[in-house]
């Protein structure tokens, strides 16, 4: 395509997709420690302190492919507690071990769970503050869709943030990076879940995606302005921004 990656067959893909987080749903949280040697959360803080969302109380957002809750728990302390985030994920077995562990932190009143797809979303244009997605649109399989929904659903002067894996731009760390995910992440995965097949499809995914740059430019075809982006750990994860204006 022009962005240069190739599209899978749709269908499949969402079928592979929600076959894995079906598994692995209960073990999910443990999964990302393992896998990322705990780095995911360095990432994820990062991005919530680039959506500032403490200085703008009573702040709408909805966090897309959500799963078990981690970007919209961090959105609401990082509030003290103002922010409302509406989790939506394709996945309702994700969104039920979120939903309980936003019971038990005690969160629920600034939370909503909602089952359904990031290429259709169930609202309104110009519902949301702030549309986030994690690790999440890499799954999707029309990027493109997702994109124009996100901008869709934002309010003008919305905000856009994504977190995803992206090009490494370190020399040696890149080579490092290959063999962890090649060879230790199946890994990990059939040992704690008994099958590898599902991360290698997964690692798979993480190479195909397009890069810092053509990334970007698929973000500004959904009608962002002012997109950025800043890489974390050499360019292994990367956050791009982009403006509903
Ligand atoms: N954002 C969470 C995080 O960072 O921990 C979860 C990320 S998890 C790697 C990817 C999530 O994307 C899964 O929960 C999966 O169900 C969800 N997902 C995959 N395809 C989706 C789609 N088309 N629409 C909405 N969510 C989707």
């Amino acid at each position: 395509t022009a962005y240069g990656f190739r599209e899978v067959a749709k269908g499949e893909k969402q079928e592979l997709v929600n076959t894995v987080f079906h598994r692995v749903a209960e073990r999910y949280d443990v999964m990302n420690d393992l896998m990322s040697a705990g780095l995911h959360r360095l990432w994820k803080d990062a991005m919530v302190s680039w959506l500032s969302p403490a200085k703008r109380p009573g702040y709408r957002t909805l966090d897309v492919a959500g799963g078990t809750g981690d970007i919209a728990f961090r959105i609401v302390e990082a509030s003290r507690r103002n922010a409302h985030v509406t989790v939506l994920d394709i996945n309702g077995s994700m969104l039920q071990v979120g939903a309980e562990r936003a019971g038990k932190l005690g969160l629920s009143d600034n939370l909503a769970f909602v089952e359904a797809n990031a290429e259709e979303l169930p609202f309104e244009d110009n519902s949301f503050d702030a549309y986030t997605i994690a690790f999440g649109i890499r799954n999707v399989p029309r990027i493109n869709r997702a994109l124009s929904e996100a901008f869709r659903v934002l309010k003008p002067g919305g905000r856009f943030l994504c977190l995803e894996f992206s090009e490494v731009e370190m020399p040696i760390l890149d080579k490092v990076y290959e063999a962890w995910s090649f060879h230790a992440i199946p890994r990990i995965g059939q040992a704690v879940t008994g099958d590898g097949e599902p991360y290698r499809y997964l690692v798979e995914s993480i190479r195909k995606f397009p890069n810092q740059e053509n990334f970007a430019a698929m973000i500004r075809d959904a009608g962002f302005s002012r997109v950025t982006w800043r890489n974390y750990s050499g360019g292994i994860a990367t956050v791009h921004s982009g403006w509903k204006i």
